[in-house]
């Protein structure tokens, strides 16, 4: 249906049930992902929350990292939520030795950045265009979340958390990337605006 476009979720590792089922209820079709084959029948990717380093030794043993660089760099729109978003990064501060991300937005992300003050903490965000007046904010959750500390030319910022100012949601043409976990809400305003996208991409 070409209303329900397939978006797919990067199955490696992380909260991949919370993201398939949201994007459900935003009208996509979804699909997991875990070989460069079924990542060539997606038109959009989600790339989880969970652990970034984990997610990047197993996306190399996959054989993942470099199909998934090629389809950014052709266009596909793609999702990442905290891990992911860390994947997303052209630029990454406190990764582990040799970690590497598939890039995509010009934007400088601290790994466990909010971590150091608190593990995890809830807050109510205004997002651009989804969630302002007279809008309300989406309540995100936060769990040993990275910030973004830079953003280039190209990247626009969607949302910052009040309370430290810092950058949690950013936008780069068909890229999407937020520091919190929309997957762990009923609220589907994020994946919907993804799903937008993605149709709006085809
Ligand atoms: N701290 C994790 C990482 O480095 C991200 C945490 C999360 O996705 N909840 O990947």
């Amino acid at each position: 249906m070409s209303d329900s476009p397939p978006v797919g979720v990067l199955a490696l590792q992380g909260d991949v049930a919370e993201h398939l089922r949201m994007l459900a209820a935003a009208g996509a079709r979804p699909v997991a992902v875990r070989r460069p084959d079924e990542l060539e029948q997606v038109d959009g990717l989600v790339v989880p929350g969970g652990e970034s380093t984990t997610m990047w030794r197993l996306a190399t043993a996959f054989e993942l990292m470099e199909p998934v660089r090629k389809r950014i760099g052709g266009g596909l729109p793609v999702f990442g939520s905290c891990a992911g978003m860390i994947m997303l990064a052209d630029r990454l501060l406190d990764g582990v030795g040799g970690q590497q991300t598939f890039g995509g937005i010009d934007m400088t992300v601290r790994r466990n950045a909010f971590g150091r003050q608190v593990d995890s903490f809830e807050a109510d965000i205004r997002l651009r265009d989804v969630a302002e007046p007279p809008r309300p904010p989406f309540h995100a959750v936060f769990i040993r979340a990275p910030w973004v500390e830079q953003i280039g030319t190209g990247a626009e910022v969607l949302g910052t958390d009040a309370a430290t100012g810092r950058i949690v949601a950013v936008r780069q043409g068909s890229l999407l990337a937020t520091s919190f976990h929309p997957e762990l809400s009923d609220d589907a305003r994020v994946h919907r605006l993804f799903v937008d996208i993605v149709r709006d991409s085809r």
